[in-house]
């Protein structure tokens, strides 16, 4: 491929809504282009990375015997009426009507359809097992799309759905699309890590969450760095796996200082250690009238790690606060908690100082503490742990490192990680629910074991720059890479022999399967070198009159400090 026939958009500056750095690095490489709120075009340079990703899980899916099929985008209502999804799935689900009126849904997820197809398809227990995926444009109406692909509103998604006769069955199928997904992660050549998950209403233990590593990482994983031992943060304290804190019973000793508390503070009033506690604190400002009535209160949710002055949190100066985390409206919280919207949001009681750390607070007026100067307020809180009622929320979020793991083999320590794959058992939900039954050796009909398995396709993206870049660029691994070597010729519009060897080595290097770019634009060497080093190419020859004199060539890979010269003739064993 030469630069001049493919398309190349690089900027100098990210826009302004760019928070973390892969979605700048993304929009200044020129890989996508925002068209809406979550919706992005996938440009040339980004489409190769994309269809890299889809190549490489296609194969491990095809390897562990899964079968691709292409469901709809646009699907009818009435099979989501059937399990119940249509009303239940609240505003993530893109409802759309036809001119007829009739409902249909943007598929987030492929449950109804497969399980329909299911049904219909799968009648007898020898055609089971079996396993269906596809490659398929999703659309969740997300609240708060952000971060550019990471968390679209429409993105790609691979999606499989195994069918089993029985429990023991499905279980197995699980574990093969478990050991795919550690393939398929292992060759994006990412750090990552498969941790438990919550399964929710269906229960039992299998349902894992593949987390990229990164600070940037919206989910929090709780692991035992001497054993297999991983969680995500909501299963880890939803089954108490993680030791018992005993908690404060009495009021706060102290008043933390009007203006002037910092988190160590508060952990200290809490009996917590601070810089080894991973935890949030709600923070809260009111509005009043004139009659000094709170006529609305603004919560914010805080991961602390550190200590911060309560004025600067106030004006949403934290220093250390990382990337990625940030503050929650009441709206976010409440939808975090699973409360009902406006559960938290006309807070009316402002109780005198304390702070609650009960492990269960059953009302919102226990909830409302810890008042840290007149119009200030602070109080912990937990999800998920000991909750009698859904709307009812928690204490103080507990997980401390260096605790013992649960299954005592180390201590616990706790990373953030990014969701980029999650595989569940299903059981029977939607068998049950759509009536998808096979026939058994004795024609009974048995409602079929299902799992379901995902993997948020340009959500790696997003989630490997975050792993792989530095202060010029992306650095991607070199399995979905968009190109993997690029040929920067210096003088090609000048020099006949540099343009004669350029064009010599690119078309070797096609001819021994590299995927190469020959950058024949004419670029000057730094704003040309500065683009791929943007583009995170990993790896670069520069071909120059000054080293082809010498019969060499210069070879660096994108994270090497200088590059090797090379004869010409050995370049391409060298790079292949
Ligand atoms: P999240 O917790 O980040 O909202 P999820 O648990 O809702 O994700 P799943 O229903 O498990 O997502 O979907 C499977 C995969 O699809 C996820 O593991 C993730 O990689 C990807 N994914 C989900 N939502 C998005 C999104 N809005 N943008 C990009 N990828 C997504
Ligand atoms: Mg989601
Ligand atoms: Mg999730
Ligand atoms: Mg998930």
């Amino acid at each position: 491929m030469k630069a001049s026939q493919f398309f190349i958009s690089t900027l100098k500056e990210a826009p302004a809504d760019a928070e973390v750095v892969s979605h700048k690095l993304m929009m200044r490489a020129g890989m996508i282009k925002r068209l809406g709120a979550g919706i992005y075009n996938y440009m040339p340079m980004g489409l190769r990375v994309i269809r890299k990703v889809e190549a490489i899980i296609r194969e491990e899916m095809n390897r562990a015997g899964a079968v691709e099929l292409l469901m709809p985008v646009v699907q009818p209502a009435e099979l989501w009426q059937e399990t119940g999804r249509f009303q239940a799935y609240g505003p993530e689900l893109m409802r759309v009507k036809d001119r007829h009126e009739r409902d249909f849904v943007i598929q987030p997820t492929s449950e109804e359809v497969i399980t329909d197809i299911a049904r219909q398809e799968l009648r007898s227990y020898k055609q089971l097992p079996k396993n269906f995926f596809h490659i398929q444009t999703k659309f969740r109406d997300e609240r708060r799309p952000r971060f550019g692909v990471m968390r679209g509103r429409e993105f790609t998604m691979k999606d499989a759905y195994s069918f089993d006769r029985d429990k023991e069955g499905a279980l197995k199928s699980y574990q093969v699309m478990y050991d795919a997904y550690c393939r398929i992660f292992d060759r994006f050549g990412l750090q990552y890590r498969a941790v438990a998950a919550d399964t929710g209403a269906i229960g039992g233990d299998a349902s894992h969450e593949f987390q990229v590593i990164a600070d940037t990482g919206e989910d929090a994983l709780v692991y035992c760095p001497t054993s297999d031992y991983a969680a995500n943060i909501e299963l880890a304290e939803a089954l108490s796996l993680l030791p018992q804190r005993a908690a404060p019973t009495q009021p706060m000793a102290k008043t933390p200082t009007p203006g002037k508390s910092t988190c160590a503070d508060v952990a200290a009033l809490l009996g917590l250690p601070l810089q080894q506690t991973v935890k949030s604190l709600v923070l809260a400002t009111d509005e009043k009238n004139e009659a000094g009535d709170i006529v609305k209160s603004t919560v914010w949710l805080l991961l602390v790690r550190g200590d911060h002055d309560l004025n600067e949190v106030k004006a949403g100066k934290v220093a250390g606060l990382k990337a990625g985390w940030r503050f929650a409206t009441v709206a976010e919280i409440e939808e975090h908690f699973g409360c009902k919207p406006g559960y938290l949001g006309p807070i009316k009681t402002i109780k005198p100082v304390q702070v609650i750390a009960d492990r269960t607070v059953a009302n919102m007026a226990d909830f409302v503490c810890g008042a840290n100067e007149a119009d200030f307020h602070i109080t912990g809180v937990n999800w998920g742990r000991d909750l009698p009622e859904p709307d009812v929320v928690a204490d103080i979020r507990n997980v401390v490192v260096g605790d013992p793991s649960p299954d005592g083999k180390g201590s616990l320590a706790i990373q953030r990680g990014i969701e980029v794959g999650h595989v569940f058992y299903l059981g029977t939900k939607y068998s049950k629910a759509m009536s998808a039954n096979y026939l058994d050796e004795t024609g009974k009909p048995q409602p079929m074991e299902m799992g379901c398995y995902g993997i948020g396709v340009t959500r790696i993206l997003g989630a490997a720059i975050e792993q792989n870049h530095d202060e010029r660029g992306i650095i991607w691994p070199a399995a979905i890479a968009p190109f993997a070597t690029v040929l920067c010729p210096i003088g090609y519009d000048r020099s006949a022999e540099v343009k004669a060897a350029a064009d010599q080595l690119h078309d070797e290097l096609l001819a021994a399967g590299v995927d190469v770019l020959l950058d024949d634009r004419g670029e000057r060497p730094g704003a040309m070198f500065a683009d791929w080093e943007l583009v995170g190419v990993p790896l670069r020859v520069v071909i120059s009159d000054r080293a082809l004199k010498e019969g060499l060539l210069e070879v660096q890979g994108r994270r090497d400090a200088e590059a090797s010269k090379v004869p010409v003739a050995e370049v391409v064993a060298q790079v292949k």
